[in-house]
């Protein structure tokens, strides 16, 4: 049957009784404001440390040069600049620390920590770092959840999505969550930002059903062929207002429920893919810093590996879409390198490894949809895309 394996995103959840409202996993040790977007969430965040340093007129923030642009995006309508560092190796989502710490300056305000594919930054390490320089560290736990700052509280702010292709979706919003000794001085700012409601009445309910339509195998063989549609494509939008938002309780919860019961589906991946190494493609190993944050196993919102080189990558991403599986590159392009962007930079010119993972990364499906014939059939392209003898015959 004619259909695709959309690359990433979880059905919109029902809305549950107010009743069900419970506490959230860090309550312990943040506070929750929601608020429009992920990207809103960062912005409030880095308006916060901006706001703590008012003497410094030209605030920086420190961000990895492979990530996502919103992050740029959240620097820059919060009137601060990003300050790029290259990853520690071409094989790493982590950020080179020797470069963080080569790249603060007297006006160095924040430090963004992201997730990437929900595999957790070294928050320990940055933390040490932030400490003794009074710098802001925020955790961007947007495609992560729940954040490692809700077990091991080292983030100052943590930042949640909740748009599709999110862990939680709930087709827009995201999260701030605050220290709770930062929770007095962020107040003043935090309120500062206007607020926006969204209910779950009728069109919000008309919408989830349209939505959660949409994800299936036939409507998005459609979607995907619409050029106007440009799924998936990375693009740098600037943000130009941010906006608190007044969103429910009960709907925040129901995803959360329904993100605890959703089937783990990468340990068909990891079964399948186990000699995988073999043919010089690599895991991304979804905690470098510590094993000690993944003793619980959560679902994920894609399984990410890095193949021996662009080519390999760039013709298993080919087949694998062509036989119906939505593969990806993810953003395929250092920061940097993305329409818009290219004034930004950091303390040295190039990011040599940032610039090689960007060339290799391929991402899989994980959401609830994936079956495990999907897992053989990517596991038979990968293995086939891997022998050069392959190539040359297709071309
Ligand atoms: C998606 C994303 C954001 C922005 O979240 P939105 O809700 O889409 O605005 C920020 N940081 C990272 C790492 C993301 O993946």
């Amino acid at each position: 049957m004619i259909g695709k394996l959309r690359p990433v995103g979880n059905r919109v959840p029902a809305p549950l009784r107010k009743s069900s409202v419970g506490v959230f996993p860090w309550q312990r040790h943040f506070a929750t404001e929601f608020t429009e977007s992920g990207t809103d969430a960062l912005a409030m965040a880095i308006a916060l440390a901006v706001a703590r340093s008012p003497r410094i007129s030209e605030p920086e923030v420190i961000i990895p040069a492979y990530g996502c642009p919103d992050i740029v995006a959240a620097v820059l309508v919060s009137g601060a600049k990003p300050v790029l560092v290259d990853l520690v190796a071409s094989t790493s989502f982590l950020m080179d620390q020797s470069q963080v710490i080569r790249s603060l300056s007297a006006n160095t305000v924040a430090i963004v920590a992201p997730a990437l594919l929900g595999c957790s930054e070294r928050l320990d390490s940055l933390y040490d770092i932030c400490r003794d320089r009074k710098l802001l560290l925020i955790e961007d736990s947007a495609q992560r959840f729940p954040p490692v700052s809700a077990d091991y509280p080292w983030a100052d702010a943590v930042v949640l999505s909740f748009g599709r292709g999110k862990p939680i979706n709930l087709m827009g919003g995201g999260a701030l969550l605050i220290r709770n000794e930062c929770y007095d001085e962020a107040r003043q700012v935090i309120t500062s930002f206007p607020q926006s409601s969204t209910t779950t009445g009728l069109v919000w309910r008309i919408k989830r059903i349209a939505f959660n339509f949409l994800l299936a195998r036939f409507p998005y063989f459609v979607l995907d062929k619409l050029p106007f549609m440009n799924i998936g494509g990375t693009r740098f939008r600037p943000r130009e207002s941010v906006k608190r938002l007044d969103l429910p309780r009960e709907l925040f919860f129901s995803g959360m429920a329904s993100f605890f019961h959703r089937p783990l589906i990468y340990p068909l991946y990891e079964r399948q893919l186990q000699d995988i190494e073999q043919l010089g493609w690599r895991k991304l190993a979804f905690n470098e810093s510590d094993d000690e944050f993944e003793r619980v196993q959560y679902p994920r919102i894609r399984y990410g590996l890095l193949a021996p080189n662009q080519s390999v990558r760039d013709r298993a991403e080919r087949a694998l879409n062509e036989s119906g599986i939505g593969a990806s590159r993810f953003y395929g392009k250092i920061l940097p390198e993305i329409e818009g962007l290219e004034a930004i930079s950091g303390r040295k010119g190039s990011f040599p490894a940032g610039r090689e993972f960007a060339s290799r990364l391929l991402t899989l499906p994980c959401h609830e949809d994936v079956r495990p014939a999907d897992v053989e059939l990517i596991a038979k392209i990968l293995h086939d895309s891997s022998s050069p003898k392959d190539g040359a015959d297709r071309r």
